[in-house]
């Protein structure tokens, strides 16, 4: 059954796309004079991201968020790295716009999961979506990562019970995918979510979370998949010790959360 997205939150995405396809721009025409010329040559916009990456990334002072997650801001993050060996960050242009940003316990917690992953000998490749302004403060459209502690992750995909990439480069469009109840892609239900995945990610980051201090308070999921999820064998193994998982959301939000998942954390004090 195809569902339909309401007004309100088509215009705020497509503002949204707007914005950051005229960030892509004005920055496409600084490729030129910043392109380094070492080594292989890096494509221009590889250069730009690398670039970027070398001057935002920080591990030399304390990170700390101020506020709550639909109000607060952020002192001395740090940026997310655009792509690891399993995982790569969604949307050029948000990234360059400033919006992968986040506090260095998140940005650790993030990275050790697909490390496990990969030290596991996990073979599937990952997308990690918005995080949040550098200071912090409001990220429209969302109404939260406002201080550091929010990460959208995408929802992995399969086709023919194989890992499926098909969607993943999208950019932000990727927000307005639909998916019906039962996790499958409306324009071809033979995408669907990958559900024991979508089960060991979020289990997985919550292992490494509370190993660095911090503690998963919320998973913001689509309450149509929430069925889906729990009946997971990966579900079922982690249950006793998982995360909240949202039993209600507003139509707004639940129909924007189908084509990924919204995980808040906090440090245990
Ligand atoms: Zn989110």
């Amino acid at each position: 059954m195809k569902r339909k997205l309401n007004m309100p939150s088509i215009i705020a995405f497509l503002t949204l796309f707007l914005f950051i396809t005229s960030c892509s721009s004005q920055l496409d025409k600084t490729v030129v004079s910043v392109q380094v010329q070492t080594g292989p040559e890096p494509s221009p916009e590889a250069s730009v991201v690398d670039r970027y990456y070398l001057n935002n990334f920080q591990d030399s002072l304390k990170t700390k968020s101020i506020g709550s997650v639909s109000r607060g801001s952020l002192q001395n993050g740090t940026l997310i790295p655009f792509s690891g060996s399993n995982f790569m960050y969604f949307d050029t242009a948000s990234y360059l716009s400033g919006r992968a940003f986040t506090h260095k316990l998140v940005a650790q917690t993030v990275i050790n999961t697909f490390k496990t992953f990969e030290l596991n000998g996990e073979k599937r490749k990952f997308s990690i979506m918005e995080f949040s302004n550098e200071h912090g403060g409001k990220m429209f459209p969302h109404r939260t990562h406002q201080n550091g502690m929010s990460v959208d992750m995408m929802m992995p995909l399969q086709k023919g019970g194989k890992p499926y990439y098909g969607l993943d480069d999208l950019g932000a469009m990727h927000y307005l995918l639909e998916f019906n109840k039962e996790g499958q892609y409306i324009n071809d239900t033979a995408i669907s979510i990958d559900f024991e995945m979508v089960a060991n990610e979020i289990n997985q980051m919550h292992i490494e979370a509370e190993k660095l201090g911090l503690t998963i308070t919320k998973v913001i999921f689509n309450t149509n998949l929430r069925d889906e999820l729990f009946a997971t064998t990966n579900w079922q193994f982690f249950a006793a010790n998982s995360p909240y998982i949202t039993r209600n959301l507003e139509p707004v939000i639940n129909d924007l959360h189908d084509d990924h998942f919204h995980v808040d954390f906090e440090i245990i004090p």
